[in-house]
């Protein structure tokens, strides 16, 4: 990140250049940026509570927390998390159990463990504030190249792109017309933010990734049409973002997986401890002995799964 006047921005990869001319990336962006003004941005507003915030640590949270699990399912535990810790301080003092608890129905428990960690690295070493550097972000549990960026444009409002999986099929349809690879996507983000505009244009690009250029795309109702180099072709097949690095194929299955295992057993030692004979039950497949040492060895491994006195299986502090 370099330092411009007043706000920061990630210095442009030169090499971008040649996938679109940077004068049109950024017509491009500034085209996001306000149809977010105008429409998509305030309109989810209410419905998405972190993005009335700029508090640093709550837009962590919710960024860590969105990460794998449906919005509908986070708003009421983000409301939840942030009443029990609104502060890494407080997270960081309480017991990794209670964290655990306040995860109960995101699912993923592992985030929690290092949302919990991040929290005591930020308390360690940086004085109980969230950092506002890429370098720094990274370095915390848990937090990737799409996290520290967001907290970058969400909270500190500096001028960095955010790629997810829905922005990363605008940019390879729009901006590119060919698919991306990861590092070509961040580049070609970056070159797209209007100065002063990171948060507008971040919040709009998701939105527009979320809800008109779909895997499905309605191209009808986009607002960017005009500029999109996909559609300018005529959609020629294939789609440019099913090559993407980032863009989402679609989840394994999760009935019947060792994933929801995990969430079942760790929802049920957040009701109390379990003798280990109760494991494969409350995993769900009392006929699967071995499969179920083997998940809760697993669970152990990361950390989310602790021997307690006399053997009994519980949530660790
Ligand atoms: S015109 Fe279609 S493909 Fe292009 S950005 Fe809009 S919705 Fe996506």
């Amino acid at each position: 990140v370099t330092s411009g006047s007043g706000a920061s921005r990630i210095a442009a990869d030169p090499r971008t250049f040649r996938i679109r001319p940077r004068i049109q990336l950024l017509a491009l962006g500034r085209a996001i940026a306000g149809w977010g003004s105008a429409a998509g941005t305030p309109s989810r507003r209410e419905e998405l509570p972190w993005r009335a915030t700029r508090d640093p640590w709550a837009v962590l949270v919710s960024e860590v927390m969105t990460q794998q699990t449906q919005v509908g399912r986070v708003v009421p535990a983000y409301r939840g998390f942030l009443r029990a810790f609104p502060t890494a301080v407080a997270c960081a003092a309480a017991p990794l159990e209670e964290v655990l608890r306040s995860w109960r129905g995101l699912g993923y428990n592992r985030r929690a463990r290092n949302l919990h960690l991040a929290a005591r690295a930020i308390v360690n070493d940086h004085g109980g504030r969230v950092p506002d550097d890429v370098r720094s972000l990274e370095g915390l549990p848990g937090v990737g190249t799409y996290t520290a960026r967001a907290v970058l444009a969400f909270a500190f409002e500096r001028d960095v792109g955010v790629v997810d999986t829905n922005a990363g099929r605008v940019l390879a349809r729009a901006a590119a017309g060919r698919p991306l690879r990861r590092a070509e996507s961040q580049a070609v983000v970056d070159a797209m933010v209007p100065e002063g505009g990171g948060w507008r244009f971040g919040q709009a690009l998701l939105d527009l990734g979320a809800t008109v250029c779909t895997p499905v795309p309605i191209c009808g109702a986009c607002p960017v049409r005009r500029r999109c180099r996909w559609s300018a072709s005529g959609r020629s097949e294939p789609d440019p973002a099913r090559g993407s690095s980032g863009v989402s194929r679609g989840q394994s299955r999760f009935e019947g997986s060792d994933r929801q295992g995990r969430g079942r057993l760790v929802d049920a030692l957040r009701d109390g401890p379990l003798a280990e004979r109760e494991v494969a039950s409350a995993l769900g497949w009392p006929a699967e002995g071995a499969r179920a040492v083997r998940v809760l060895a697993g669970l152990v491994a990361d950390g989310l799964v602790v021997r307690g006195s006399g053997g009994r299986l519980r949530l660790p502090d």
